[in-house]
């Protein structure tokens, strides 16, 4: 049994045999399978030579006419290679003597052929090991899709074990039978880690190196509320955790009640409870958790599919589905936030040094003025099916606002030539995110009807801490003082312009935060819809003049250290009181 220690950032337990999903983009490292996975690994070896074989083959029937002799010649190298019956059991011993995963064992023997051959004499074998890298490849991402389909269509309960997890990936995932997730990289707000939340399993993530220490078969228990992966659990502590997970039902089953008391604290202040949603089924998952409303409407899940761009139907119809549910409940839909650690735009590959500080966001929107409209058309068109607003995400400066407000402008007038309505009064808001947005939030604030903060990129450009990155994710916390002030500073701006302000970073779906927050002035917050329950509770159970003292004490530190301590100790507080 090994105890491994990460990031909860979905909470849960899962107790199921694992599966490593290795990822392209990465050198395999050695990987073992159980002894009893072994005959399956040589099949999925066996398999995917064979579609590679397919895949050449089919390359060379339709290509052949446009290929020159040189091009005909590498692919008949490659067939050459793939055909080789020698090179496919050397790959099968090494697999069968050494349980190793066909991944790992492909790529240590095709190195193995590429470095013999970077040291020949002769130029043109030397030459070959573009070749073989290229067969290395082809080979791997056979192994690798096929587990991914697999992994789809799996009918056994698993939890998947990662380097890292595109949010692309994770979304695919069938949650009845992907029972959890664990992955080497990323950290608390990475995008992957929302869609985790959003999607109900259990995750670990910024594990380090338990790509490693698993093989594939193995028993895992993944705790996602502690952050602790356990590896080959003896009895005793299986039990201990299936325990635990019936304790965690029986909880959610007695939080269930709160679903239809008002958010308010003890001397009747109403504090709204928005969700924040990924995908439209979560719009459900919200109201029957007791949610007064969308606080955050993501957009992106649109780009899932990368083969196809979406069209203003999509949009249009994605978002009345959502709304019809909804009455005269709020929801904040947020213009769409490509880029960076989200899903990125269909045909957009362009790789960038500081993907965070390059082309996301509004700025993508703004440079992409046909996709932009497209989105903008279909909320506007939306919006006289319910209580639609519109929000734009990334802002560091007014020129972007107006600009993103000119072309709302135009579509509207767009819409009224095509005699199509539109509710005329849709709101316009923006994500407070960036310590720019922050500082300037006097001049928004005259611009726009509402602000949202957004404490998950707000936190990382304040601290120059990457939201993915694990190695950092210890300096990664919205308590710093710094991202504090800019809270605060943020909510004082919008009262003095007498506009709205809510907050959606996950720092609301934490419920050591809700105090705080309240007493800094926060009516409104918008937060994972599982953890609705869990807030309203805390609100229910302490006093507007409380929150105020709480939040007058938490700004006086120095340390983000002091700060969490002293907000968990008065959870702790609230929750004994309570028991
Ligand atoms: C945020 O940055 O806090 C936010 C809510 O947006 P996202 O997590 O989608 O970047
Ligand atoms: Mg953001």
């Amino acid at each position: 049994m090994e105890i491994l220690k990460g990031i909860g950032v979905s909470p849960g337990i899962a107790i199921c045999p694992a599966i490593i999903l290795e990822a392209e983009d990465y050198r395999i490292p050695q990987r073992f399978v159980v002894r009893k996975q072994v005959r399956a690994e040589i099949q999925r070896l066996r398999q995917a030579f064979l579609d590679a074989i397919e895949e050449v083959s089919q390359m060379q029937g339709t290509q052949a006419e446009i290929w020159d002799s040189r091009i005909k010649d590498i692919f008949a190298v490659h067939l050459h290679f793939l055909r080789d019956r020698s090179l496919r059991k050397k790959i099968a011993d090494l697999i069968s003597e050494n349980f190793y995963t066909a991944e790992y064992a492909v790529s240590h023997i095709l190195r193995d052929i590429a470095k013999h051959f970077s040291q020949a004499d002769d130029a043109y074998i030397s030459e070959r090991v573009h070749d073989i890298y290229d067969i290395e490849k082809r080979l791997l991402r056979h192994l690798i899709g096929k587990r991914q389909e697999e992994i789809s269509n799996f009918s056994e309960p698993m939890v998947i074990i990662s380097q890292d997890l595109t949010p692309t990936q994770t979304a695919s995932f069938n949650q009845h039978y992907v029972k959890g997730l664990a992955t080497d990289a990323g950290g608390r707000t990475s995008h992957t880690a929302i869609v985790a939340r959003s999607l109900g399993i259990p995750a670990v993530v910024g594990l380090g190196k338990i790509t490693q220490t698993v093989a594939s078969g193995d028993r895992v228990i993944i705790d996602g509320t502690q952050g602790t992966i356990i590896i080959n659990p003896d009895e005793s502590t299986i039990d201990d955790y299936k325990a635990m997970a019936e304790e965690m039902v029986e909880h959610e089953t007695a939080l269930g009640e709160l679903a239809s008391l008002d958010a308010k604290t003890t001397d009747g202040t109403k504090i709204d409870l928005l969700g924040n949603i990924e995908f439209p089924h979560e719009a459900d998952i919200t109201l029957k958790k007791g949610g007064d409303g969308i606080g955050l409407y993501r957009t992106e899940f649109l780009y899932l599919d990368i083969d196809h761009e979406p069209t203003e139907e999509d949009h249009f119809q994605a978002y009345k589905a959502t709304i019809e549910n909804f009455g005269d409940h709020p929801i904040t839909i947020r213009t769409l936030d490509l880029g960076a650690d989200k899903f990125t735009h269909y045909g957009h590959n362009i790789r960038e040094r500081n993907p965070f500080l390059g082309l996301r966001s509004i700025r993508y929107c703004l440079q992409h003025l046909h996709l932009f409209k497209t989105q903008i058309r279909a909320i506007l068109r939306a919006s006289v099916f319910g209580n639609i607003k519109i929000m734009f995400p990334l802002i560091t400066n007014i020129m972007e606002l107006r600009q993103a407000k000119w072309i709302v402008e135009d579509v509207k007038e767009d819409l009224e030539e095509e005699g199509i309505d539109f509710d005329h009064t849709m709101q316009i808001g923006v994500m407070i995110e960036t310590p720019a947005a922050a500082l300037i939030a006097d001049h928004l604030a005259n611009e726009v009807d509402f602000f949202s903060i957004g404490t998950n990129d707000l936190t990382q450009y304040t601290l120059a801490v990457d939201r993915v990155n694990e190695r950092v994710a210890s300096l990664y916390t919205p308590a710093h003082p710094a991202v504090l002030n800019l809270i605060r500073q943020t909510i004082q701006c919008a009262h003095r312009a007498k506009i709205d302000i809510s907050l959606c970073g996950e720092m609301a779906s934490d419920v050591e935060y809700a105090p705080l927050l309240i007493g800094l002035g926060l009516r409104t917050l918008s937060l994972s819809p599982p953890m609705i329950p869990e807030v309203k509770k805390v609100i229910r159970s302490i006093s507007l003049d409380e929150c105020n003292a709480i939040a007058r004490r938490a700004m006086e530190f120095d340390t983000s250290k002091q700060t969490i301590n002293y907000l968990r100790e008065e959870i702790r507080k609230i929750q004994d009181a309570e028991a």
